[in-house]
């Protein structure tokens, strides 16, 4: 599908909803409002639709408040533009409401995207969904403004773990640079990100470290995030994006995982819900794994959602250690 193709049918389509995956991080964030704000100043009557939660450190972006949590009433909708979800189900629970609408258009960058939609603009070569809105409003000759600016650094930044991930191309370069001159300021969007942080949090991280288990080769790390560590930190968690790093920056490590515990059954014998986040270096597939348990992603970064008890988990996925 050429991106020609799709931006023609945008010019007829007049009320879209955008929308990006549940739980969003900095790249569905940015990629939403970047494009949110240029359909709105090319005159489209655009609703912004995330199921949250939005974490606190992007509440700083222009142009936040237009986000809403719920999808309001599906039938005013001709078109919806589904972003950085590899399928539509990412997007949270509005899901079957929104497949309602007419045409339905996938902006993605996962290697595992599924094809959904009428029209599909998918690219596991952009570094992030955020660069594709980028070519997408710069092809309609959409001026960028400077809320567009901030919010597709923003995303391109988030993805690319600031320029160090093996996504981090010229073209993440490129455009990071034109966002800049076109008035997004890079010092103050790290500020937001990165240097602002809670007492809880930090307490958080200290019981997070001590959490972290390797396999008996040392090639596999897996840290463990708890209802319990939250409560006896008093955190309220709404982005954990990023810590896994800390497990994958152990010297050998080639496979890093984070099992984040989400909701607990009253009995421990029941086991709880956890999201499973994973992380490698080149030679590990880490969407292979995540796809064998019903997630997707990339091939460095990737997850799944499943219910299990917490050593049962640990002893399944330290399994993959010994293949590394
Ligand atoms: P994270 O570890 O931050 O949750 O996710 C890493 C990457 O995998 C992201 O690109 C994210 O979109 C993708 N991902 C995480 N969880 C799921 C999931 O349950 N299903 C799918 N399809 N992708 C996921
Ligand atoms: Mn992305």
């Amino acid at each position: 599908m050429s991106i020609q193709q799709i931006i023609e049918y945008l010019k007829k389509s007049k009320r879209l909803l955008l929308a990006s995956h549940m739980r969003p991080d900095g790249d569905a964030i940015g990629a939403l409002i970047s494009l949110g704000i240029a359909l709105g100043e090319y005159k489209k009557t655009v609703r912004l639709y995330n199921e949250g939660p939005i974490p606190a450190v992007y509440q700083f972006l222009p142009s936040l408040h237009l986000i809403k949590n719920t999808v309001g009433d599906i039938t005013e909708f001709d078109t919806a533009i589904i972003l950085d979800c590899s399928d539509l189900h990412r997007i949270g629970e509005a899901a079957t409401e929104v497949s309602k609408i007419p045409v339905i258009i996938n902006v993605d960058h996962h290697m595992t995207n599924n094809r959904f939609g009428n029209f599909q603009f998918v690219d596991p070569d952009a570094s992030s969904t955020a660069e594709m809105v980028y070519r997408l409003i710069t092809q309609m000759e959409i001026p960028i403004n400077t809320g567009i600016a901030y919010s597709i650094y923003t995303g391109i930044m988030a993805d690319t773990g600031s320029f160090r991930f093996a996504n981090t191309t010229p073209e993440a370069f490129e455009i990071s640079h034109k966002m800049v001159q076109a008035g997004a300021d890079p010092h103050k969007v790290a500020q937001h990100v990165y240097e602002t942080t809670s007492l809880n949090r930090i307490k958080l991280l200290h019981m997070l470290y001590e959490s972290i288990e390797l396999s008996p080769n040392g090639k596999m790390s897996i840290m463990t995030l708890t209802q319990n560590m939250l409560n006896a930190t008093g955190s309220k968690l709404d982005d954990v994006n990023g810590l896994i790093n800390y497990a994958k920056q152990i010297e050998n490590v080639k496979l890093a995982v984070l099992l984040y515990e989400r909701r607990r059954s009253l009995c421990i014998k029941h086991g709880s819900d956890f999201h499973v986040s994973l992380r490698s270096d080149d030679g590990v597939n880490v969407a292979a794994i995540a796809t064998s348990f019903g997630g997707g992603g990339h091939q460095n970064a990737a997850g799944f959602d499943i219910h299990s008890k917490l050593p049962e988990l640990k002893r399944t996925l330290f399994h993959f250690s010994k293949n590394l």
